[in-house]
């Protein structure tokens, strides 16, 4: 039998491949392309693209495409073939090292929010060699970047390695500092755990809502939801059993190292966690999954719902974006080190980090806005929509100490004298874990767990790769000038702390009091919708601190702005008519349906005997049709909103319209709906319940 070791990145031209396959000039110089961003020879291009068309096609591959991520939050191909007619008659395979670097998609039915109409028609891709090309479904898929021929990002890729260059380039100016003279580059590495739902394609299909938005927009709460605690790392079901397996070795074929997989809190709901890589190929990797993830399930007769909030009532899903930055020589710069001196620069980037989530609080938590997300974050659920980071209480007492210079009392007892040299040994325990924390340390790494479940992870790492660059260029201006690195060193830390410190807080998230606390006392942001925090990504200090680093220009940050919030108003409008349809169409006639079967029982007991009680049908006949007609009501006013909202032009304007006016609308249309279900007979119901769908998969 095929061990996976045998199979592992069998469908990848990764590393192993690129050693076998090309000349080790071509090997070398793809390598300093790779690693120090030296610009491409196109004799290596051609190189390059020769192999990776024999190895493709050896592999059963005939087309090729530039695959990217287009502001949809998809990705999006176009496959051409490698067939070339041949003077014979026949037919060669080719691919040049022309068609490799750069290819053109018809940009026009991608998202630009206005960039294409002021610079160029068409927009190009353009390969990115530092994540590993891979075949799928038969098509060698080069992963590209994709801009306007104004050179404008038009897509999630760009800006993402435009910020790992500016971590990289700021990274390395504190690491010289402390005469560190051979790492050549610092990446960002994340691991995306990955949640999920499952629900049978069968019910599926029976459901408008799950096909229309992707998640239930009617469905009262189930006699058993996730009160009981058991579906948490509980047995695995043998249809999902039988999925897992099947997925892990679609991924780990493609070089995708999904490592663990579990249960999650909600019933039907699992987890899906890859070791981590650096960011780039993370996020790709990550989209990737996400795709096969929904292939998979349907050869299972399942579908995967990406949805971070398909169930009301019930947890949602997110993606808890696990980071950290290190060397190329493979030295974690958020790792605790063994003597002072390594602990100052740990808590020197450890400070980096701090102040860069502080002042870029609106940056994070924009970067994970979707109509989807604003339903866990915000929504009395995990976590809140105020960003806040969990130290724990050893690193935050370790901080307080140098804050207050004041002596440090480890948990042994003994007293620290403080000062660059004789920091303490810092605690490496990563054991305690505050899952209400939307932004914790774990030990090595931080986590972020605003993410949604279907979010591209390009955005929030885009954004904290080019925040903490900000911070670190901020340092290094300061250290590099002054005579005294030791002093100034201990006294960037110290006024870090001093001024940022109000971003630490490892109680409880959850907690009403902590949001009063958060936002009347400590001054942080809390927006919880996506209309709330959007405008803010044009914000003074946004913009210049963005284009500054070189992440994005005006103009992006501008038509990116515009494109989210249109993406919101177009996710929420599509809702709210599918809610008409299904209320008018589907639930309104179940409710007269089963009132009028109700009244005919009655009508059917008076001509048997007249005083036999008929009170039950009396009283429900009642509840029905004033249910029947408070949601024909609704459904109206609904209706007009819709209306009125479309006629609003502006995507700010007409966001904060949904918001305000047509959110609220189609919450009254669901309580009336999710009453009558809770009184209808099952067999009258149109479509699966939550509990069908929940405990549906076997
Ligand atoms: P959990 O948080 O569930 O206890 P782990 O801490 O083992 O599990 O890892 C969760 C995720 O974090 C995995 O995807 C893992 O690869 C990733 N991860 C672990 N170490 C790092 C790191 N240094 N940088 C980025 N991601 C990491
Ligand atoms: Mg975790």
């Amino acid at each position: 039998m095929e061990t996976v070791s045998d199979y592992f990145g069998s469908m990848v031209f990764d590393d192993r491949v690129m050693r076998a396959t090309l000349s080790s000039e071509v090997y070398d110089s793809l390598q300093k392309t790779m690693n120090e961003n030296v610009p491409l020879d196109m004799s290596v291009a051609n190189a390059v693209a020769a192999a990776m068309k024999d190895w493709a096609v050896a592999h059963g591959a005939t087309h090729y495409t530039h695959w990217f991520q287009p502001l949809t939050g998809v990705t999006a191909e176009k496959h051409d073939s490698f067939i070339s007619p041949s003077p014979d008659g026949g037919v060669i395979m080719e691919f040049s090292g022309k068609e490799l670097i750069q290819g053109e998609p018809d940009a026009s039915s991608f998202p630009s929010g206005g960039i294409r109409a002021t610079f160029e028609a068409r927009g190009y891709t353009a390969w990115d060699p530092t994540s590993y090309a891979f075949i799928k479904d038969k098509v060698l898929c080069v992963p590209t970047a994709f801009c306007s021929y104004g050179a404008e990002a038009l897509d999630k890729k760009t800006p993402l390695l435009r910020s790992m260059a500016a971590l990289n380039k700021q990274a390395l100016r504190i690491l010289r500092l402390f005469g560190n003279t051979t790492a050549k580059a610092v990446r960002s590495y994340v691991g995306p755990e990955q949640e999920y739902f499952l629900v049978t394609k069968e019910m599926f299909d029976k459901r408008p809502d799950l096909r229309y938005a992707g998640r239930t927009l009617f469905g009262s709460k189930p006699p058993k939801g996730q009160q009981m605690e058991d579906h948490y790392f509980g047995a695995i079901k043998p249809g999902v059993a039988a999925f897992m397996e099947d997925l892990n070795v679609e991924l780990w074929k493609l070089g995708i190292l999904a490592k663990t997989e579990h249960n999650e809190v909600a019933p039907a709901q699992h987890e899906l966690a890859p070791i981590y890589t650096s960011a780039n190929m993370a996020t790709d990797q990550n989209q990737l999954t996400m795709e096969i993830m929904q292939k998979v399930a349907a050869r299972h007769g399942l579908v995967c719902l990406l949805h971070e909030k398909p169930f009301a009532g019930v947890n949602g899903s997110g993606k808890h974006n696990n980071w950290s930055i290190a060397t190329d020589q493979g030295v974690n710069l958020l790792s605790p080190g063994e003597t002072p001196y390594e602990n100052a620069q740990f808590l020197l980037f450890l400070c980096a980090v701090i102040k860069a989530v502080d002042e870029y609080q609106d940056l994070l938590r924009m970067a994970v806005a979707t109509a989807g997300n604003d339903w866990r974050l915000g929504a009395n659920e995990a976590p809140p929509a105020v960003v806040s980071i969990f130290l724990g209480d050893e690193l935050t007492a370790v901080l307080e100490a140098i804050e207050t210079e004041t002596p440090y009392k480890s948990a042994e007892k003994t007293t620290l004298k403080l000062g660059v040299d004789v920091l303490p040994k810092l605690p490496r325990d990563a054991t305690d874990r505050n899952r209400t924390s939307p932004f914790a340390f774990t030990g090595n790494k931080f986590e972020f767990r605003m993410v949604g479940s279907s979010n591209s992870i390009a955005c929030p790492n885009m954004m904290l790769n080019a925040a903490v660059a900000s911070s670190l260029k901020e340092y290094a201006d300061r250290l590099e000038k002054a005579d005294d690195f030791k002093k100034e060193l201990h006294d960037v830390i110290r006024d870090t702390i001093r001024e940022h410190k109000r971003i630490i807080f490892n109680g409880n998230g959850y907690d009403d009091s902590w949001i009063k606390e958060a936002t009347e006392k400590r001054g942080l942001f809390n927006y919880r919708t996506t209309p709330d925090c959007m405008p803010h990504l044009l914000d003074k200090k946004n913009v210049d601190m963005l284009v500054g680093l070189g992440v994005f220009s005006e103009t992006e940050l501008r038509s990116r702005c515009e494109i989210m919030l249109e993406t919101y108003c177009k996710t929420v409008l599509i809702e709210a008519d599918a809610m008409v349809e299904i209320a008018r169409t589907m639930i309104a006639p179940a409710v007269l349906e089963y009132a009028s079967s109700v009244a005919r029982t009655a009508a059917e007991k008076k001509a048997l005997a007249a005083d036999l009680p008929c009170a039950m049908e009396t009283e429900l006949v009642k509840k029905l049709s004033s249910l029947s007609d408070q949601i024909s009501r609704r459904v109206d006013a609904l209706e007009e909103t819709l209306v009125t909202t479309r006629q609003i032009d502006g995507a700010v304007e007409q966001s904060a319209q949904i918001r305000d006016e047509l959110l609220p609308k189609t919450n009254e249309l669901r309580i009336v709906c999710d009453e009558a279900e809770t009184l209808v007979a099952k067999k009258y119901w149109p479509f699966p319940t939550y509990g069908d769908l929940l405990f549906g998969v076997r």
